[in-house]
């Protein structure tokens, strides 16, 4: 990939700068019905561009999306709270628009001043945004752009979508990708480069599907891929094992047979967890057992994480690797009793001697829910699919767009 434009090539001081960030954080609502973040891990990774942008004097907009509201308002999905959350993580009183683009977003705009902060309302309630008509997109990108001087891009979360706050406004406004793009980019240009070895890659998650164009280039690259997370089941009933009533994608079984026999002609060791923490409900009180993969799973039984066995294997095989990245959890983490094996993965990412790197929302919040010491890895990257298209090798059209003024 040729090089972003860096936010030190783009005069900002003085300048309205639209800033694209990533605050798709996770929610909950308590009883009154009001949003509570539960991970502002994305918040305090944008931090960096906007202290950058504000001690250089830019009247900064923030753009930036939320859940998927469909194209409309959505007072559930509102950026209110991440708003307040801003403010108390800048020290000073961010202003926050009532719409996407309209009289509210131009008149906020409008009274900010310089090293000023202001949020504009989340930009998938305009349909415009994600529309796959490019009119749509660069109609609002327009509007948008009428507002500012220029642009810069720091959502790493979404720079693999063309979508109108992430590459149209990249082609109307001068542009510079944001530090946490910069730096996403220069890891995974690492990566894709000649990496120490071992490099071993873990996936995890619950979606065969979304990872098989991955896997397939990775057998290319890597010298262990380790597979846990509900995606192993389909990894294990291709090569036969019973898998009770666990996550299946059958529809893949025969692609993953596929992927088994080009893995092995090239070299490359694909390592299935052993044994597995099987529940008999999808709860946390459940019943469970640990049962070993070749024996298989018992009808009625759902596996959940994998198990003790799986952990320490996975573990030793990440600490031996100069290189490894990390993508999904083993289990369901969420839930005490299916955590562990995520937690011995997510701590022998603390003891790689090389390069370490967690991809992904549900493995970074993880991290940060395990109370993993963060500064122990590498990078903890905010793009789960951006990071996985990446390494896959793909054009991402929001880097794309920033390669040129
Ligand atoms: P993904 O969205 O594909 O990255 O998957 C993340 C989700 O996968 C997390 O919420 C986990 O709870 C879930 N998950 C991981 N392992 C399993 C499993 N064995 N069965 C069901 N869900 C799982």
């Amino acid at each position: 990939m040729s090089p972003v434009i860096e936010l030190s090539d783009l005069a900002v001081s003085g300048r309205t700068v639209l800033l694209r960030s990533d605050f798709n954080v996770p929610l909950e609502y308590d009883e009154n019905g009001n949003a509570v973040i539960t991970d502002d891990g994305r918040i305090r990774a944008s931090l960096p561009t906007i202290e950058a942008l504000t001690s250089a004097g830019a009247k900064v907009v923030i753009l930036a999306h939320l859940g998927r509201p469909k194209g409309k308002y959505d007072e559930k999905l509102s950026l209110r709270p991440v708003a307040a959350r801003l403010s108390e993580l800048t020290g000073g009183s961010v202003a926050m628009a009532d719409d996407v683009c309209g009289e509210s977003a131009a008149s906020v705009v409008r009274s900010l001043g310089n090293s000023e902060i202001a949020l504009l309302e989340n930009v998938r309630f305009d349909p415009r945004e994600t529309s796959k008509d490019v009119k749509d997109r660069v109609s609002l990108a327009e509007t948008w752009a009428g507002m500012a001087d220029c642009f810069v891009s720091d959502g790493f979360g979404v720079v693999h979508r063309s979508q109108a706050s992430v590459t149209e406004l990249a082609q109307l406004l001068p542009h510079a990708a944001g530090l946490l793009v910069a730096r996403e980019v220069e890891v995974f240009t690492k990566l894709m480069g000649s990496p120490q070895r071992p490099y071993t890659v873990i996936l995890g998650g619950s979606k065969v599907s979304d990872k098989l164009g991955v896997i397939e280039s990775l057998l290319t690259k890597v010298d262990r891929l380790l597979i846990g997370g509900g995606m192993c089941f389909t990894f294990l009933a291709a090569q036969g094992y019973e898998v009770g009533d666990s996550l299946l994608e059958v529809d893949q079984i025969e692609k993953v047979k596929g992927l088994l026999d080009s893995a092995q002609a090239s070299g490359v060791q694909i390592v299935l967890p052993t044994d597995i923490v099987a529940a008999d409900a999808f709860a946390e009180d459940a019943k469970t057992q640990v049962v070993s993969a070749s024996q298989g799973i018992p009808a009625g039984w759902t596996g959940l994480d994998i198990g003790p066995e799986s952990a320490i294997a996975f573990a030793e095989l990440i600490e031996s690797s100069h290189t490894v990245v990390w993508n999904g959890p083993m289990g369901v983490f969420e839930m005490a009793p299916f955590a562990n094996g995520t937690r011995a993965v997510a701590q022998a990412m603390t003891k790689v001697d090389g390069m370490s790197v967690v991809g992904g929302g549900d493995s970074a919040a993880a991290i940060r829910l395990l109370e993993i010491d963060e500064s122990a890895i590498s990078h903890v990257s905010t793009g789960g699919g951006a990071s996985l298209e990446f390494l896959e090798g793909r054009t991402l059209p929001g880097l794309k767009a920033l390669e040129g003024n």
